[in-house]
């Protein structure tokens, strides 16, 4: 007899929604995190991501999305904390034919989403923070909007903790082996069992799938925050929708509305660039970049966070049995755009880890697609 149904190494983003799952089904649970909780080494922390439906990544999404929004609305409840997912609208801008912009309505019409798509006039009436270039096409839908991956990690993990899991931070897992029977986790603290494992180690994947060879290119990018000549207020939740511009250069740029208090500042962050590696944008740079878009925003940079993308050839997720380890889960290669499904992709590793089967669809995340 194991120790534990199912432990689950990393307790991040994924990990945290993996345990709070199984722990709520009555699963016996191990949490195993490297780092205290809220630490800035890995991939969920600066305060908001953005979360939406019309997914320019590929319309196999929604489906996960639309019961994620379901799982956000509850979690916020469960944990006893304010709503978690703030709707602010979203708007997906770019040139037509630029991915954010036609991906985005693809999928919106597939899937009957509710969007309206504006041209520049349209979007600086609707909103004037934005002045965006004349050939614009833009996207908006309205329940896009913001989770802070800090306040989402300690809800998921306080549910897995009143529900019976064993969480520990500053516990390492220095290696873990799996029989007919279970699974071995070696830690500085001892070895414990467990019939199956989750292994959720973000960034730390490579050195923890035991023999599972993915091309995964760990990245960094920088988070910056600005403080608008103005005031913050006119880029509140309220008034100011979460965005994602393709410029016209080849720079994927988002920023968010303003979720913090007063003065902690606007905050945008370069995605992707063929001008030069996103994180040697300086917050100058990103400034001048946005000048046209938003010129309210100004060039008064406050503040810039690292964090890491753990990305995937083809930018789609590592989710699914570990192809030597039929006692092992694999969640990694989020590629930066992996928070607002912590809570159905960790629906879905529960459901795996106690049924050996789920009903979401996973087929695009499958590990074995790159061997
Ligand atoms: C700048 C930035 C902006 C982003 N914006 C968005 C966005 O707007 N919307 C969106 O949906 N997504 C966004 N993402 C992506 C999203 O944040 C990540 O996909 C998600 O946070 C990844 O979660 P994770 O659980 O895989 O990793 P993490 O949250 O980093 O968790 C991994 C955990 O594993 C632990 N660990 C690792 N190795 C071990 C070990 N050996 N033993 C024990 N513990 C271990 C680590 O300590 C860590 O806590 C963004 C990412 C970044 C970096």
């Amino acid at each position: 007899m194991t120790e534990y149904d199912v432990c689950v190494v990393g307790l991040g983003g994924f990990g945290s929604a993996t345990a709070a799952h199984l722990a709520r089904n009555g699963q016996r649970v191990l949490g195993l995190d490297r780092y205290p909780i809220g630490h800035t080494q890995g991939a969920s922390h600066g305060e908001s991501r953005i979360v939406r439906q019309a997914y320019f990544e590929g319309a196999g999404y929604v489906p996960l999305l639309l019961r994620a929004y379901e799982l956000w609305d509850r979690l916020g409840d469960e944990a006893g904390v304010p709503p978690l997912l703030v709707r602010t609208g979203g708007l997906f801008l770019g040139r037509p034919g630029s991915r954010v912009f036609d991906g985005s309505l693809a999928s919106a019409r597939e899937w009957g989403l509710d969007h309206e798509v504006l041209d520049a006039a349209g979007v600086r009436a609707r909103f004037p923070q934005f002045n965006p270039p004349p050939d614009t096409a833009a996207l908006f839908e309205p329940v896009a909007g913001v989770v802070s991956p800090e306040r989402a990690v300690a809800a998921q993990l306080a549910v897995a903790a009143r529900h019976g899991a064993d969480l520990r931070h500053d516990e390492a897992v220095e290696s873990w082996s799996a029989s007919g029977t279970g699974v071995t986790i070696r830690t500085a603290r001892g070895p414990h069992t467990a019939g199956t494992l989750v292994l959720a180690p973000g960034r730390w994947a490579p050195e923890l799938l035991g023999g599972l060879d993915l091309p995964l290119r760990v990245e960094r990018r920088v988070m910056h925050w600005f403080d608008p000549p103005g005031g913050q207020a006119a880029y509140g939740p309220d008034r100011f929708p979460i965005w994602m511009w393709d410029h016209p250069d080849g720079t994927s740029i988002y920023g968010l509305s303003a979720v913090g208090p007063p003065g902690s500042g606007v905050k945008a962050a370069v995605h992707h660039s063929t001008v030069k590696a996103p994180a040697d944008w300086s917050g100058a740079e990103v400034a001048e970049l946005l000048a046209p878009l938003l010129p309210g925003l100004g060039a008064r940079h406050l503040r810039a966070m690292d964090c890491w993308y753990t990305l995937t050839p083809d930018e789609h997720f590592v989710v699914g049995w570990h192809p030597a380890y039929e006692q092992v889960l694999v969640a990694c290669g989020f590629s930066g755009h992996g928070f607002k499904f912590t809570p159905v992709i960790g629906e879905a590793l529960a459901q795996l880890a106690v049924d050996g089967v789920t009903a979401h669809p996973l087929d695009l995340f499958d590990p074995t697609r790159f061997s």
